[in-house]
């Protein structure tokens, strides 16, 4: 099939939030400063060429600290962690790099500070997601998880950017790709929006999962990309359009964002 697409619309904001740079960071900056291997618990951030990446320099994943060898330095992801995996770590004599955003951060200390001043808390989540593992091991006797609440999303900056951005891309576009990995919660949410604005939408790892199928009848595609996927994968799926001959690619800036964060003291101290 001939893919009959004219225009390209990137969403902007889209992609890497402050936690994940920060994050993807941490552990290109730990091979330097250590050598390989650096061990890194559960996926740095939740996108699977960005691993892969990360493993082809010399980073191993391990879904648990029993499987990292004493002594090794190990890096923990930006989703957080219960607090029994910094005593696991202490008792292992790991190096620990803490790459927990500190977004997260805040969340655990809220939970930390109401559950110490007798609140029961609701966290609206997933079950067994990182995030929400961590955040309830910080007072697990305090906390009743619930998948439903209300609709406005507001754990950080980045979720909310991301999603105004991609509605006003889906307004404009026919279809629209969302790059981010199956595992990625807000990449999901993204593909959600779009489609309920009124927009085909499609979530792929990268330019590989692409059918022409999807573009029949399409003249406008919109790309957005998840806060865990790289800038990379998105120069490579405006690559598979143009060797499509679209030449007409512009970006749609619907908020600006200026958020960075510090390197965690751990790298800052080596
Ligand atoms: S999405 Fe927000 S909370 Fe999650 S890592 Fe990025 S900045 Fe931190």
């Amino acid at each position: 099939m001939v893919v009959n697409v004219e225009r390209v619309l990137l969403a902007a904001p889209r992609g890497y939030c402050a936690g994940v740079d920060r994050a993807v960071e941490t552990v290109e900056r730990a091979l330097q400063s250590f050598g390989a291997p650096i061990y890194v618990r559960k996926q740095i951030v939740h996108n699977l060429p960005v691993v892969r990446d990360l493993e082809s320099k010399g980073a191993i994943f391990v879904e648990e600290l029993g499987e990292v060898p004493s002594g090794a330095t190990v890096i923990l992801s930006a989703h957080g962690v219960a607090p029994e995996v910094y005593a696991q770590a202490r008792a292992r004599e790991l190096r620990v790099v803490d790459a927990t955003c500190p977004l997260v951060t805040k969340v655990h200390n809220e939970a930390k500070k109401f559950a110490r001043d007798g609140y029961h808390i609701v966290l609206i989540g997933h079950e067994g997601h990182e995030e929400v593992v961590g955040t309830m091991g910080e007072a697990p006797a305090s906390i009743t998880l619930i998948i439903q609440g209300p609709p406005r999303e507001d754990i950080c900056y980045a979720t909310q950017n991301r999603q105004t951005a991609v509605k006003v891309l889906a307004e404009k576009a026919d279809v629209v790709l969302v790059i981010g990995s199956d595992n990625s919660s807000n990449s999901n949410r993204l593909a959600e929006v779009a489609a309920a604005r009124g927009a085909r939408s499609y979530l792929i790892d990268d330019e590989t999962e692409i059918e022409d199928a999807w573009f029949e009848g399409a003249r406008t595609v919109g790309i957005t990309s998840g806060a865990s996927a790289p800038e990379w994968l998105v120069d490579r799926v405006v690559g598979w359009f143009r060797a499509r001959g679209v030449d007409d690619v512009e970006e749609v800036r619907v908020v600006e964002e200026d958020v960075h964060f510090a390197l965690p003291k751990e790298l800052e101290q080596a």
